[in-house]
């Protein structure tokens, strides 16, 4: 018996009525998905925790992951490039060019001189970066193929990082077998009398990575004997490492 009209067009309503939701929802997970795998909004992770502050890749904001919350670069920190100065090769790895702010950099080479002494070789293979090259960094990970959440677990967000203030140091092996060398011992007993401390210790059941090899000047350490080099023409070529 055919399908009385009423109910027939009724049954195509509802059928509209389902497709018209189901591309509803489709553009929803497509706006709301992050475009990188890994990240809050994409379908298959979708429990990352973040917290309210945002970081921006590629023009696109991000959700900051919780354990880079709180930690924003605060803008009166950053040097000015023309105030970077070299670290002296003895304490660079290989011919790589490292550079600090002023303090920084003086208290370091007071710290690497003093532990050369005691037979502790320091050298650094990653000083300043600028927040364009921490984006360059994250970005290349992500275009070798990695999760843009697990990366943001080692690499900070851009303007999250403190190798922005030119105060923090990488030293070598920049990877955990760091904390077996004797120069890990070393700095966790003298490396606070030199101003620096350990950034990202050690913490039971933090979310926080270890990271034993990068240490940091604590705002406002030890006084400057170096005058910056911020004549024209003297700035160092960026990005360095
Ligand atoms: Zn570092």
């Amino acid at each position: 018996m055919p399908e009385p009209i009423v109910r027939r067009s009724r049954r195509r309503v509802n059928e509209r009525t389902t497709r018209a939701a189901r591309f509803a929802l489709i553009a929803l997970l497509v706006t709301c998905a992050s475009p990188y795998p890994g990240y809050p909004g994409h379908p298959e992770h979708p429990g990352t925790a973040v917290c309210a502050e945002t970081f921006t890749l590629r023009g696109d904001p991000y959700p900051v992951p919780a354990r880079w919350c709180g930690q924003v670069i605060d803008p009166a920190s950053l040097p000015s490039v023309g105030d970077l100065v070299r670290l002296p090769a003895d304490f660079s790895f290989a011919d790589y060019g490292i550079y600090l702010a002023p303090r920084a950099r003086d208290a370091f080479a007071r710290m690497a001189e003093r532990a050369a002494r005691d037979g502790i070789l320091l050298r650094v293979d990653s000083g300043y970066r600028s927040r364009s090259y921490q984006t360059s960094l994250l970005l290349r990970r992500i275009e070798e193929g990695q999760d843009l959440r697990e990366v943001l677990r080692v690499i900070a967000p851009p303007g999250y990082s403190e190798h922005e203030t030119g105060r923090a140091v990488d030293l070598v092996p920049s990877d955990p077998e760091f904390a077996r060398e004797p120069a890990y011992e070393w700095l966790r007993r003298h490396a606070g009398s030199f101003g620096f401390r350990e950034s990202y210790p050690l913490r039971e059941g933090a979310d926080a990575p270890w990271e034993p090899w990068h240490w940091s000047l604590v705002s406002g350490g030890a006084p400057s004997r170096t005058q910056p080099h911020s004549r024209p023409g003297q700035a160092p070529t960026f990005p360095v490492r």
